[in-house]
C-alpha cells in the first residue's frame, strides 16, 4: 500500500487541485493535511477576519473530502515537523504541495525539503494551483519579472492555462493519520459583523451566481461604487477556494467584454505574484523608492487614527474604511481612493496603511495587498507614480448620487447632491446638526506637501 500526504496550504478546494490530482495518481492511499502553523500567528497573520474566513473554507473542505470517503487531518505546530511526522507514521513515500512565493513559503518549502529528505521523503511542488500562469512563465527580455503591467498582460494572454481538473471521485486516508478538532469558526470581538461565508461550496455558487448575473455588465460597472458589481471572489481566491485557472477558463467560456475585464483583473493578481516572486523583498521595501520621508505614528498618530476610524471629513474616505471594519473586505475604487489619500494627502507611510488592511481585509495577502498599496503610494509599478486622487472629484464621479456614501456614513443619510461629497459647503447651522467632522485637512495643502516631498513643486 503506498501512502502520498497533500499539504494543503493557500489551495483549500478539491475541484481544480493539481497537488491531490497527482498524490491519488501516485498513491493507493492519501493524506490530506492542514498545518497550523505558529509561524503564521506570530507574524500577526491569524487575525479574526481570515481566521473566521479560514475556519469555514477547512470545514468545507473537510465536508467534501468526508463525501468521497475521506476526510482533512488538522494538525498544529511548526510545519516541517507536523508534515514529517504524519508522513513517518502513514509511511508516506511523496508530499504533494503548491508552489508559494512568499519569503514564509520560501522557508516553508526549504525546511520540508531538508526535513523530508532526510527521512527519504520525496517533496513535490506544483505550480498553476494559486495563480493562472506561473510566477517566471513569461519573462521579458533581460529581466526576471515584468515591472509594467501592460506588456505582462499582452504575454500572459497569450499562454493558454491548462485545463481545470475535476474533483477526485474517491479519496482513502490511512487510518495512520492522526489529527485534531477542526478549529472553530471564532466568534470573537473583531470578526466583522457582515464577513461572508467561507469555503469552496460558498465560493462556488457565487462564482455561478455572479457569472449568470453580474459578468456580462463588469466591464461597464465594476467602478461603481454603489451598484456593488464586482464579484467578491477575492476573498476564495486569496485562501484558494476557488482555482484562478478554472476562473480564466470559465469566464473565458462566457465570452464578451464583461469576461474579458474580469480576466484581465485575474491577470493583476498573477502580475503582482510574478513581482513578488522576483523581488520578495517588496513586501516591506519600496519596489522603487521615490527618496520618501514619510510621516510614521509618532508624527501623524492623529491623522492615521482618523483615517482608520473613518472621520477623515472626507466622504468618500470615510465611506471605505467604514465598509472595511463592517464587512471586511473594501471596493478596488474606495480601496484606491483611501490608499492615495493616507499616502499622498496626508503623506503617511504605506506601510501603516497595508498593516491595517491586512488587520481587517478577509482577502489581505501579502501578494496584492503590499504591491497595491505600492502602486498608489507611487513606490511600486504605476508608470504615473505621481499621481493623486482627489475624493471629491473621485466622488463625484463613481458614486454620481452619492449612495455608496450615504450607505456607510449615516450622518450624511439626509444630504443630498453634491454637498454629500463636499459637506463642508452646507452652511453652518446644518452642518453643526450633522454630527460629522470637518475636513482633517485642505487637499490643496495635502497636494503642495505631497508634491514638495517627491520634488516636483
Ligand atoms: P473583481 O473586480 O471582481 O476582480 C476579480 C478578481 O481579480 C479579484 O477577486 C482579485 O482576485 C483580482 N483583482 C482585481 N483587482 C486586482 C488588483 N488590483 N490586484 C490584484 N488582484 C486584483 N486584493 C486582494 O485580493 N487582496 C488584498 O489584500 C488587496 N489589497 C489591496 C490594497 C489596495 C490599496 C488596493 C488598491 C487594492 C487591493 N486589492 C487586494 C486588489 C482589489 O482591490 C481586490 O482584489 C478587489 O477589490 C476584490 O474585489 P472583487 O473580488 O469583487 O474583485
Amino acid at each position: 500500500m503506498t501512502v502520498a500526504v497533500v499539504l494543503f496550504t493557500s489551495d483549500l478546494r478539491v475541484h481544480d487541485h493539481p497537488p491531490l490530482r497527482a498524490a491519488l495518481a501516485a498513491a493507493d492511499e492519501v493524506v490530506p493535511l492542514f498545518v497550523r502553523d505558529p509561524a503564521v500567528r506570530a507574524a500577526g497573520f491569524d487575525v479574526p477576519n481570515r481566521a473566521a474566513f479560514l475556519a469555514d473554507c477547512l470545514a468545507d473542505l473537510d465536508a467534501s473530502l468526508r463525501r468521497r470517503g475521506g476526510r482533512l487531518v488538522v494538525r498544529s505546530g511548526p510545519v516541517a515537523r507536523e508534515v514529517r511526522a504524519v508522513a513517518a507514521a502513514c509511511g508516506a513515500g511523496e508530499v504533494h504541495l503548491a508552489a508559494g512565493i512568499t519569503g514564509y513559503a520560501h522557508r516553508r518549502e526549504e525546511r520540508l525539503r531538508e526535513e523530508l529528505g532526510a527521512d527519504g521523503v520525496a517533496l513535490r511542488v506544483h505550480d498553476t494551483v494559486t495563480t493562472a500562469v506561473a510566477p517566471g512563465a513569461v519573462t521579458p527580455a533581460g529581466s526576471d519579472h515584468f515591472s509594467v503591467f501592460t506588456p505582462y498582460f499582452r504575454r500572459w494572454s497569450q499562454q493558454s492555462p491548462r485545463d481545470p481538473l475535476p474533483a477526485p471521485r474517491t479519496v482513502r486516508v490511512p487510518d495512520a493519520a492522526r489529527g485534531e478538532e477542526l478549529p472553530a469558526r471564532p466568534d470573537a470581538e473583531g470578526v466583522s459583523p457582515d464577513l461572508p461565508p467561507g469555503g469552496e461550496t460558498a465560493g462556488r455558487e457565487r462564482f455561478s451566481a455572479w457569472a449568470a448575473a453580474g459578468l456580462s455588465g463588469y466591464a461597464d460597472r465594476h467602478d461603481d461604487l454603489a451598484g456593488d458589481a464586482t464579484s467578491r471572489l477575492s476573498p476564495y481566491l486569496h485562501f484558494g477556494a476557488l482555482s484562478p485557472v478554472e476562473l480564466v477558463h470559465r469566464a473565458r467560456e462566457k465570452g464578451g467584454p464583461g469576461a474579458e475585464a474580469f480576466v484581465r483583473q485575474l491577470c493583476w493578481r498573477d502580475f503582482h505574484h510574478q513581482v513578488l516572486a522576483a523581488r520578495p523583498d517588496a513586501s516591506v521595501r519600496d519596489y522603487r523608492t521615490r527618496e520618501d520621508r514619510w510621516r510614521g505614528e509618532d508624527e501623524a498618530a492623529e491623522d492615521i487614527a482618523a483615517w482608520r476610524e473613518g472621520r477623515t471629513g472626507y466622504p468618500m474616505v470615510d465611506a471605505g474604511m467604514r465598509q472595511l471594519r463592517r464587512e471586511g473586505w473594501m471596493h478596488n475604487r474606495a480601496r484606491l481612493l483611501v490608499a492615495s489619500f493616507l499616502t499622498k494627502t496626508l503623506y503617511v507611510d504605506w506601510r501603516i496603511g497595508a498593516r491595517h488592511f491586512l488587520d481587517l481585509l478577509v482577502d489581505g495577502d501579502i501578494v496584492n495587498n503590499q504591491l497595491n498599496w505600492q502602486w498608489v503610494a507611487g513606490t511600486g509599478t504605476d508608470t504615473r507614480p505621481h499621481r493623486v486622487l482627489n475624493p471629491v472629484l473621485q466622488g463625484k464621479r463613481y458614486d454620481p448620487e452619492g449612495t455608496y456614501v450615504r450607505r456607510w456614513v449615516p450622518e450624511l443619510a439626509d444630504v443630498r447632491g453634491n454637498a454629500v461629497h463636499e459637506p463642508w459647503r452646507l452652511p453652518a447651522d446644518r452642518r453643526a446638526g450633522l454630527g460629522y467632522p470637518e475636513p482633517l485637512i485642505d487637499l490643496g495643502d495635502g497636494l503642495a506637501r505631497f508634491r514638495a516631498a517627491r520634488g516636483r513643486d
